[in-house]
């Protein structure tokens, strides 16, 4: 089969490999879609800052150089293994890609798997992944989807599930307010997840026009940060109140104090965006509004289901910020996402 395969720093090679077959309580996938994520890049920029090293076998996993990657996949069950009964040949999935965990350091035993820094992921540190004809992984890790759900959106249940799993870290409930600073894959995700939520009233800034552009073309309430007043924005959209939830998904240190400053008291900030240099935040405000800020980072099985039922009742669009490529282009992909020419996801065919 044909896989793309990564070898170290900018050296990705898309070839032919043995095609792998299930071995007890796994599925073999026919692979759909695979999306480029943030990580990706860094793999292939930068995999001297990934928080482990690639070219040291797995811990857990065994895995090893060369590694296939894509852990945003979807695709059609061609075979299962032994012993697997509750997924059968036909089915189509999303695949859940945090294949295991060490289930004994402190992050894991508190139920926070993707915390733990021995985590295997299917795409990263696994011999399986995404980004080839086929793939094989333990059948509990696909996510069957409705006939409504096609295998192209059903890619993006990965990604999406990233900005659903923050929104339910603010606590954000239905008829309330939300600030999402950054409309790229994660800021979208959150927004959808918003509107399946029962959230309207949200305003989503960025200050790059095309994403403003993308974002907007799909209904949000959208500002320039760098441009227009968001104390403004934010006191029109909630009668002066300020929002309950606000999301980072930007990474930017301004992002997160106009956030802070947008709550209203007892509201909450998530930051789900690397951030590759230290913040300067004025806490006064987190004091007095008794406000939080918190972290989110990953996803859980359960939301990865709410994100396709949240699919599958249509609350998900993905007009003008999703491109589709064929897989010998992944390198020229890599390129463009880092370039930011483009759609905010690429999406590769296999
Ligand atoms: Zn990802
Ligand atoms: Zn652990």
């Amino acid at each position: 089969m044909r896989a793309a395969r990564f070898y170290g720093k900018e050296d990705l090679r898309v070839e032919e490999v043995p095609e792998p077959s299930p071995g007890p309580g796994q599925v073999k996938l026919r692979n759909a879609y695979a999306g480029i994520c943030g990580s990706d890049l860094h793999f292939y920029f930068y995999p001297e800052s990934l928080p482990f090293d690639p070219s040291r076998p797995h811990p857990l996993t065994g895995a090893s150089l060369p590694q296939i990657l894509g852990h945003e996949f979807s695709g059609t069950v061609v075979e299962v293994g032994e012993g697997v009964t509750g997924v059968k040949v036909g089915e189509r999935g999303a695949v859940f890609p945090l294949e295991v965990s060490c289930g004994e350091c402190l992050a894991c035993r508190r139920g926070l798997p993707f915390s733990c820094l021995k985590m295997g992921s299917l795409g990263a540190s696994s011999p399986s992944g995404g980004l080839a004809e086929y793939s094989v992984f333990d059948a509990s890790l696909l996510h069957v989807v409705p006939d409504s759900v096609d295998l192209r959106m059903a890619a993006l249940v990965e990604p999406m599930s990233v900005g659903w799993h923050a929104v339910a870290r603010t606590g954000v409930q239905a008829g309330g307010t939300a600030l999402i600073a950054g409309a790229g894959p994660i800021g979208l995700g959150a927004w959808f997840a918003l509107k399946s939520l029962g959230v309207e009233k949200v305003l989503v800034s960025e200050p790059s026009a095309d994403r403003r552009a993308a974002i907007a073309a799909l209904g949000a309430q959208v500002i320039d940060p760098l441009h227009e007043d968001l104390g403004t924005a934010v006191a029109a959209l909630t009668d002066g109140n300020g929002v309950d939830a606000a999301v980072d998904a930007a990474g930017a240190g301004p992002a997160v104090s106009s956030a802070l400053a947008s709550l209203t008291p007892g509201g909450r900030v998530v930051v789900v965006a690397l951030h590759e240099h230290p913040a300067e935040l004025a806490l006064t405000g987190l004091m007095m509004g008794e406000t939080e800020i918190a972290g989110a980072v990953g996803y859980r099985p359960e939301e990865f289901d709410a994100v396709i039922a949240g699919m599958a009742g249509g609350f998900y669009d993905t007009s003008g910020w999703v491109e589709e490529r064929s897989l010998d282009e992944v390198v020229d992909a890599l390129h463009a996402l880092r370039a930011g020419t483009g759609a905010s996801k690429i999406l590769m065919r296999l």
